[in-house]
């Protein structure tokens, strides 16, 4: 057994191997040790290898679940091996035969099926990539993303540089790729940052050519072109995608949707970090209570909570799709009591895409049956309701009402007639089809039945023939029918009635017999119970084979249900939040009124405390009458603010793209193609960078990609470094927004400094956080004004906090004395949160403000308005070049 053991681990080296005997999965050596720690379970021995002891350990088989859940979270995988033959048969090869075993499956973080396993509404994705080189040598990449828990197949393409918030909008629970990529020295650190596990793949195989033939089998089609159209990239990581679902699911074929392309810049670009610090799906400590998700969930069923997360990965960009989610929302925003019924409708609906996938899987139990019954005849349900409607419905619900109604839901009513009001479990244990809906199956029943009657009539007969009121038939699974008695009575049949009483066991208190009659009742019983079972499975199978088989039209069905979800449930919370629909256009507008943040608004909610509401207006000359300044510097005490303004702005934004209405009384909102935030500034020590390092990679990353279509949202940069360092970095980076990427921007400062360059760029504006002051203390109002802040109240904040009073009566000591050292040189300004060792630097010089020449007085300017490009002969064009540059 150890040499089958040895030889079947050494093909799964990276995984533990379960390995089946008889009720147990038993684990061995390095994996013994392994599970024994992370399950808390006991480490034994069982005989010898090479001399030494071997370690081992075992999980009962019907509480695996449980076990591979906890291993699944500290990121183990499982190699599950079963028995694949009756032991009997290997009995029969000869008494030292052990039976034949097989891995059947791999447990991986993003490939397992189990409703325990999983969360309900969150989306399950394993990821693969792939690369092609482009024509000027860079790399393209192809991600292929798969939910086999709902069978939802998405593929997509990014280069180098947006790779990161690609894979982030996924939220991939695994990542898989090949060798080469992963060992690919430009990219080795990226892996590393990521937090899923990386699975690299060993070998080759994976060219688009034979990429596609893996999609045309496993759809069973001849071309692709059905589907849509793909890139090389896309087609290559989708074949690895069906690679690793062969070699994880082994004979199982999961039913999968056709694939969808997303492509390139549909969505709103936002990396990975701004994700994080917006705390979109979970916040900063990685729980989904507290972030944006959590807080806008309205929705009733797991496949509206998985659409929903999957809406706010990814807002859209085209103000026509934007638009017609939001009618629908606006249209149950508006029907009240449609929108109550229908929500009581959803609550009804269980997970069917996942009960869909288990049954393709053959992982599914009679509940998995059940819920596809209650799901089809809710869905009917629903598309009633809103098919009664009076009046023209938004196309959104027209096209939901369509996808329902084109499915034929005939096998929920044979469901319904077959299924038991209670369901066990699993199948194996048989009894969920209903009494009455199969004739031969009640008849077998009732042959059970009858022979269990007899068997009570024959305990009457044994116990008046015996004259024994105690005797009993029981039943166990070693014995079967039994029949049992005192002692003394025992002894008596064992002496005197030999030829009809067969005596099976002595107890210390009792003896057990069996009599001919009781033995052919029990063979009676075991058939028909057989039989029952067969009967059962046989519909079962059958039931399944039809679902199966109309799978893509439930799982449209299903789609449009989540779909019905979620914009019932943005409803609902704009109702009862009091949100409004955003008017989203092309135009670079950002004008938004009475704005408020979602999350923190909830939690002063909580507390009984009330939010500030604060607008907001960064929208250019072309676009508005009555612009705001394009980049907005605010500076302001801490706490009074800032960075909760700054998240609350980006979040409409966000929600208004994906067709949500926003915390606002009024919102305009231009399409912004990227979201880039500077945020936050928590030291990186894993990955071996500072805060300033983390700070200055994110920065550049804005100043190098960032167009007049992104929203920039920067919170104190320059902090991480010396004082006149940061600022004169934070200067020129606002000179760049202004000059260079022309986006719409939200900068907050500790730098009252900066608040100068409003005088030369003419689109910049401030604003700052109001505070009073109140028998000495301080008092943040939380409102946004323009103007820039007179001061800090650095040293109030810090009493606030607990600071030792000698602390702050020596604080105001310095801050007296670096306020007057300024008045000598006014031309510096006051700087706070200077560190003590910096005042000797603070002595020296301060940055100037920039001179941008005057347009007016330019001759280069007048020279370069006086060329007509138009009209010139390449020739001129050539002097006209020269003459500039002499002017230069
Ligand atoms: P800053 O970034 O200026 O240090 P924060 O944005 O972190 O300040 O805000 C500090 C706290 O002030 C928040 O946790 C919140 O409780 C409160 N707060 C912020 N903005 C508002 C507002 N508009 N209305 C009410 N309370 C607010």
């Amino acid at each position: 057994m150890m040499a089958q053991y040895l030889e079947i681990k050494s093909a799964y080296p990276d995984c533990l191997l379960f390995y089946r005997m008889g009720d147990f999965y038993e684990l061995f050596f390095e994996d013994a040790e392994v599970a024994s720690r992370v399950l808390s379970i006991a480490l034994t021995k069982r005989g010898k290898h090479q001399g030494n002891d071997i370690p081992m350990c075992g999980v009962p088989v019907d509480r695996a679940d449980d076990y591979l859940l906890r291993l699944i979270a500290a990121e183990q995988r499982v190699a599950v091996c079963e028995q694949v033959e009756d032991p009997a048969e290997a009995k029969k090869r000869g008494p030292k035969s052990v039976v034949r075993r097989e891995v059947i499956r791999l447990v991986t973080p993003g490939t397992i099926t189990e409703e325990r396993l999983l969360e309900p509404g969150q989306a399950n994705l394993f990821l693969t990539i792939a690369r092609r080189k482009q024509a000027d040598e860079s790399w393209m990449y192809g991600l292929a993303a798969v939910d086999i828990s709902t069978g939802r197949f998405v593929l997509a393409e990014s280069d180098q540089a947006n790779l990161a918030a690609a894979i982030a909008r996924l939220e991939p629970r695994e990542i898989v790729l090949p060798e080469q990529i992963y060992y690919d020295e430009e990219l080795l650190g990226f892996w590393r940052e990521i937090r899923t596990s990386v699975t690299p793949l060993a070998g080759s195989g994976f060219e688009s050519s034979s990429a596609e033939q893996r999609l045309r089998d496993y759809y069973n089609v001849a071309s692709l072109d059905a589907f849509g159209s793909f890139s090389r990239p896309e087609i290559a990581a989708a074949g690895i995608a069906l690679f690793y679902i062969e070699k994880t699911q082994f004979d199982d074929k999961p039913v999968l949707l056709p694939p969808i392309a997303e492509a390139n810049g549909t969505t709103l670009s936002i990396d990975a970090a701004t994700r994080a610090n917006l705390e979109l799906t979970r916040t900063l400590s990685g729980e989904r209570n507290g972030s944006l998700l959590a807080t806008i969930d309205r929705t009733q069923t797991p496949g509206g909570t998985r659409l929903l997360a999957e809406w706010l990965a990814g807002p859209l960009m085209e103000p026509t799709r934007i638009h017609r989610r939001q009618d629908a929302v606006a249209f149950f925003v508006e029907n009240t009591p449609l929108r109550d019924n229908i929500r009581a409708v959803l609550k009804k609906i269980p997970d069917i895409s996942r009960a869909l996938s288990r049954l393709g899987l053959g992982r599914s139990g009679p509940r998995d049956l059940a819920a596809l019954r209650d799901g089809l005849f809710a869905a009917r349900e629903l598309s009633g309701l809103l098919d009664r409607q009076q009046g023209e419905l938004p196309q959104a619900l027209t096209s939901i009402i369509r996808t329902i109604t084109s499915l034929d839901t005939s096998v929920a009513d044979e469901l319904a007639a077959l299924l038991d009001d209670e369901l066990p479990l699993l199948k194996r244990d048989g009894g969920f089809i209903r009494p009455g809906a199969i004739p031969e199956l009640d008849e077998t029943r009732e042959l059970q039945q009858d022979s269990r009657r007899f068997i009570a009539s024959l305990q009457a007969q044994y116990a008046t023939e015996l004259d024994c009121r105690t005797l009993r038939i029981k039943h166990n699974n070693m014995l079967g029918y039994y029949i049992e008695v005192p002692q003394n009575v025992g002894q008596e049949m064992f002496q005197n009635q030999r030829e009809k009483y067969v005596h099976r066991q002595t107890m210390s208190d009792a003896m057990r017999f069996t009599t001919v009659e009781l033995g052919e009742l029990e063979a009676k019983i075991a058939s028909a119970s057989d039989r029952a079972l067969r009967i059962e499975l046989g519909i079962f199978d059958r039931l399944c084979n039809t679902i199966v088989g109309q799978s893509r039209d439930i799982a449209a069905t299903a789609a449009a249900l989540a779909a019905a979800d979620v914009f019932a449930g943005l409803a609902e919370l704009a109702v009862e939040l009091a949100w409004v629909r955003p008017h989203v256009d092309e135009s670079l507008a950002f004008h938004i009124e009475g704005g408020r943040h979602p999350v923190v608004e909830a939690a002063l909610r909580r507390d009984g405390k009330s939010f500030i509401a604060n607008g907001c207006d960064l929208s250019s000359p072309e676009t508005s009458s009555n612009p705001g300044g394009q980049i907005l510097l605010i500076t302001g005490p801490n706490m009074g603010g800032k960075s909760t303004y700054l998240r609350q702005n980006a979040l409409i934004a966000i929600l208004a793209q994906m067709g949500a209405f926003v915390p606002a009384t009024e919102a305009r909102i231009g399409i912004v193609d990227r979201l880039f935030s500077r945020v936050g500034a928590a030291d990186d020590l894993a990955r071996g960078r500072s805060t300033f390092m983390v700070e200055m990679v994110e920065t550049a990353a804005i100043l190098n990609q960032a167009t007049a279509r992104s929203l920039v949202i920067l919170d104190e940069i320059g902090r991480g470094t010396s004082t006149f360092d940061g600022l004169s970095i934070a200067w020129a980076a606002i000179e760049n927004l202004h000059e260079i990427n022309r986006c719409r921007s939200l900068f907050a400062t500790h730098f009252h400094e900066l608040t100068v360059l409003s005088e030369k760029l003419s689109r910049l504006e401030n604003a700052t956080l109001k505070v009073t002051e109140w028998k000495g203390e301080v008092v943040f109002l939380h409102e946004v004004t323009s103007g820039a802040a007179d001061r800090s109240y650095g040293l109030q904040v810090a009493r606030l906090a607990g600071l030792p009073t000698a602390v702050i009566n020596r604080a105001k000591v310095i801050l007296a004395e670096l306020e007057r050292s300024d008045r000598e040189q006014p031309k510096r300004a006051i700087i706070d949160d200077l560190p003590l060792f910096a005042m000797a630097q603070a002595q020296t010089r301060v940055p100037e403000v920039t001179e941008i020449p005057e347009p007016k007085d330019d001759p280069l300017r007048k020279a370069l308005e006086d060329i007509d490009p138009d009209s010139m002969t390449p020739r001129e064009a050539l002097e006209a070049l020269y003459l500039l540059k002499n002017k230069a």
